[in-house]
C-alpha cells in the first residue's frame, strides 16, 4: 500500500465527516423503497456534481453514476445501494426514520443502505479534493433497489455498460453486525445465491366431513414441507452448504371446507451452482411425487422470483484488499465469515466481465457486542440487518466504511 497517498487522501477525512454525519441522519431519517429513491438520488447528485463528478442520472430508473476521470490509469468502480425496506422503525434513534411509502408503508433504512450511501459519497468527496495523489478513473455507482434483487440488473439495462466502459476492478461493502471499527473480506464465495419459489398445488375440494370425496391438498403441502427438510440433510453432501426454507404456507379459508389449492413460498440459499441446482432440482422432483402420491388432479406449479447471484470474490483482487487492510487498519482487518444473506451487486462485474471484491463493515458499538460475546448472547441481543432494531453507531461506522473505500481503491488508483 502506498502510505502517502492514503495519508494525504484520508488527511482531509476531519473536514468531510461532518457533513457525511449530517447527511446520513438525514438519510436514516428519510428512507424510501426499492425503485423510489429518488430524494436520495436527487441528493447524491447534487453532491456529486459540486465535487466535479461527471453525473449520470435515471440509470435503470433512479440509479445515478458519477465519473471522475484524473489521469490515465485502471478505472475501479464501487457500489453502493440505495433502497430501505418496509419496516417500522424501532430503534428510538432522534434521526429515525420519520417516512413511509406512498401507499402509507413504514419505511426503514434497517440494512444500512444509508451507511453505504454515506461512505461513498464521502469517498468521492475525498479522492477530488486529492487530485494529485492518484490517477486513474473512479466510477461511483449509487444503485436502486438491492432488496428486491433486480436494482443491479436495471442500471445495466440502462445502459451502465456503455456508460463505463472498460473497468478494471469492482468494490463495494456491506454494514454487518460486527463490532464498529472492524472490516473484513474473504476469497471466494463470501455471499450466497438465493433463490425464492413460489408453489402451487392442487387438490379437490370438498365438505370437511367428506374427506373421501376430496384430494386434501393441505396434507398435500404437509407432506412436501417435511419432505424437503430432507434435500439439505441428505442430498447436499456435508462438505457443502445450502439452507431450504418455507417461509409461507397458505390454504383455504375455513375449518369445514376442505380447499382446492395450496401455495406454498419456499426460500433457497447456496454458495455454489452445482449445489443450487441440486436443491432445485430435489425440490421439483419431490413436489411431483407428492402430489401423485396424493391423486393431485393437475400438475403443479413452480415460479421463481427473487433470484441472487452468487458473490464469489475474485482471489486475486481480494488478496490486494486484505493486504491494504491489513496494512491499514492492523487488528481492526479480518477475515469476513462466509455469510447467508445475498446482493445482486455481482451483477454488473460479472455483466462487465470484470473481477471483484465486496467486504463487510462492523455497525454495532464495540463494548455493547463484547458484552453480548461474554455473555454468548450475540444473536440474541445483536440487532441484525433487516430488524427494526438495527441501528449502527454513527462512528466509527461511517469512518470505517470511508477509510476501507479510499484504502481499497487507492491499491489500484495509485
Ligand atoms: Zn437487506
Ligand atoms: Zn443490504
Amino acid at each position: 500500500m502506498d502510505r502517502t497517498a492514503v495519508t494525504a487522501v484520508l488527511g482531509r477525512l476531519d473536514l468531510v465527516r461532518p457533513w457525511q454525519e449530517d447527511f446520513y441522519r438525514d438519510l436514516h431519517a428519510h428512507p424510501e423503497l426499492s425503485h423510489q429513491e429518488r430524494r436520495t438520488a436527487a441528493n447524491v447528485s447534487a453532491r456529486l456534481a459540486e465535487t466535479g463528478y461527471d453525473v449520470h442520472e435515471n440509470i435503470g430508473g433512479t440509479g445515478v453514476v458519477g465519473i471522475l476521470r484524473n489521469g490515465t490509469g485502471p478505472t475501479v468502480l464501487m457500489r453502493a445501494d440505495m433502497d430501505a425496506l418496509p419496516v417500522l422503525e424501532q430503534t428510538g434513534l432522534p434521526y429515525a426514520s420519520t417516512r413511509t411509502a406512498d401507499d402509507g408503508t413504514a419505511v426503514m433504512h434497517a440494512c444500512g443502505h444509508d451507511v453505504h450511501v454515506t461512505c461513498l459519497l464521502g469517498t468521492t468527496a475525498l479522492l477530488a479534493q486529492s487530485p494529485e495523489q492518484w490517477s486513474g478513473t473512479l466510477v461511483a455507482v449509487f444503485q436502486p433497489a438491492e432488496e428486491t434483487a433486480d436494482g443491479a440488473k436495471a442500471m445495466l439495462d440502462g445502459h451502465l455498460t456503455s456508460l463505463v466502459g472498460k473497468v478494471d476492478v469492482a468494490l463495494a461493502q456491506h454494514v454487518l453486525p460486527l463490532p464498529a471499527g472492524q472490516v473484513g473480506t474473504r476469497p471466494g464465495p463470501v455471499l450466497s445465491a438465493a433463490d425464492s419459489m413460489r408453489i402451487v398445488v392442487h387438490g379437490r375440494g370438498a365438505h370437511g366431513s367428506m374427506p373421501q370425496a376430496a384430494v386434501d391438498p393441505v396434507v398435500l403441502a404437509a407432506m412436501i414441507v417435511v419432505r424437503l427438510q430432507t434435500v439439505v440433510g441428505r442430498e447436499v453432501a456435508p462438505g457443502d452448504t445450502a439452507v431450504l426454507t418455507v417461509g409461507s404456507l397458505q390454504a383455504g379459508t375455513k375449518s369445514n371446507v376442505i380447499p382446492d389449492h395450496a401455495v406454498l413460498q419456499l426460500n433457497v440459499r447456496t454458495y455454489d451452482e452445482r449445489t443450487r441446482a441440486t436443491v432445485l432440482a430435489g425440490i421439483e422432483r419431490i413436489v411431483r411425487a407428492e402430489c401423485q402420491a396424493s391423486d393431485s388432479p393437475k400438475e403443479p406449479e413452480f415460479e421463481l422470483f427473487d433470484r441472487y447471484p452468487l458473490t464469489d470474490n475474485d482471489a486475486e483482487v481480494t488478496s490486494r484488499v486484505s493486504a491494504a487492510f491489513a496494512d491499514f487498519f492492523g487488528d481492526g482487518a479480518g477475515v469476513l465469515p462466509q455469510q447467508s444473506a445475498s446482493e445482486d451487486f455481482s451483477d454488473i462485474p460479472n455483466a462487465l466481465g470484470t473481477p471483484y471484491s465486496y467486504w463487510g463493515i462492523g455497525g454495532i458499538d464495540p463494548d455493547r457486542y463484547r458484552a453480548a460475546e461474554a455473555a454468548g448472547r450475540i444473536a440474541q441481543d445483536i440487532p441484525v440487518n433487516h430488524s427494526a432494531n438495527f441501528a449502527p453507531v454513527l462512528q466509527p461506522t461511517l469512518d470505517t466504511g470511508t477509510q476501507a473505500l479510499v484504502v481499497a481503491g487507492l491499491a489500484w488508483l495509485r
